[in-house]
């Protein structure tokens, strides 16, 4: 199987962001360098926010890929940034791929609410809101600046109805499983509450990809599968991660926010979960 890579890219501030390309097809952008929403469990938002990505520099990562002999089929917003706050961006990028037929999916936090709508107006190719609790105490603990279980709910039922049946299935929940802190009965119940007026949703079961420092972790396979198949049996439309995805060097959490122009060349990483 074809490993990521991961590539460094030098901003002319001297700021460095990172993408990720999956050797599924998929190459994963950073929004931001830095990010607000200070999740305890991801790597990126450790030093909190430095700036928003330009269009261009959307585009700079992009043609870095593509430079160095890899051409993406699809494009996910998903790494490094809270792309709903660098909407004007992220929606001239979003607009500008689909003249060029590049689908873009991207995953949010839902923070601010107030840019949802438009977001969902927009030619992606599919929006991920990342949950990761059923309940308000793990969701505040997980998405402590995040908009919250229950407003995000009432902005997404809002919306809803002007959604067709397609637009519906291009929209889904990430749900980090997090042993010990999201994988018990009564948190996954509380989801399927969240999840039941949205029937199209799907939802991404990911892993978590260790980080140094991170006493964050995933579940043991075995209780994985028991999760996925419980969620199932409720009716849920439930995925798991891809393989590329449970990667050592892939998925949101684990990119890092470097500053200093020592190093443009893609970095290569074939390192493999155990
Ligand atoms: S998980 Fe995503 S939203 Fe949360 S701090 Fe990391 S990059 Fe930001």
């Amino acid at each position: 199987m074809e490993s990521n890579r991961k590539f460094l890219i030098s901003l002319q501030d001297g700021l460095q962001v990172e993408a990720v390309w999956y050797g599924s097809g998929t190459l994963c952008l950073s929004s931001q360098a830095g990010c607000a929403m200070a999740c305890p469990f991801c790597a990126s938002g450790r030093h909190g926010l430095r700036r928003n990505l330009t269009c261009e520099e959307l585009f700079l990562q992009l043609d870095t890929c593509r430079r160095a002999g890899i051409e993406p089929q699809r494009l996910t917003i998903s790494g490094i940034g809270e792309p709903l706050q660098n909407l004007a961006n992220v929606s001239r990028f979003i607009t500008a791929c689909g003249q060029q037929r590049l689908p873009v999916s991207l995953t949010t936090t839902g923070m601010p609410l107030t840019g949802i709508a438009e977001l969902l107006r927009l030619p992606h190719n599919g929006v991920m809101f990342s949950l990761h609790a059923g309940r308000a105490a793990t969701y505040q603990r997980l998405l402590p600046k995040g908009p919250g279980l229950a407003p995000l709910r009432e902005c997404l039922a809002q919306c809803w109805p002007h959604l067709s049946g397609r637009q519906r299935r291009r929209l889904g929940v990430n749900y980090l499983l997090l042993a010990g802190v999201n994988d018990q009965p009564a948190e996954l119940e509380a989801l399927c509450g969240w999840l039941y007026p949205f029937p199209e949703l799907t939802l991404h079961l990911l892993f978590c990809n260790p980080v140094p420092g991170s006493s964050f972790y995933s579940p043991a396979p075995d209780q994985a599968d028991h999760i996925h198949t419980l969620l199932r049996q409720r009716g849920i439309h439930v995925r798991r991660a891809n393989r590329w995805r449970q990667q050592l060097e892939g998925g949101c959490g684990t990119l890092l926010l470097g500053s200093s122009l020592e190093n443009d060349k893609p970095a290569h990483h074939h390192q493999h979960q155990a």
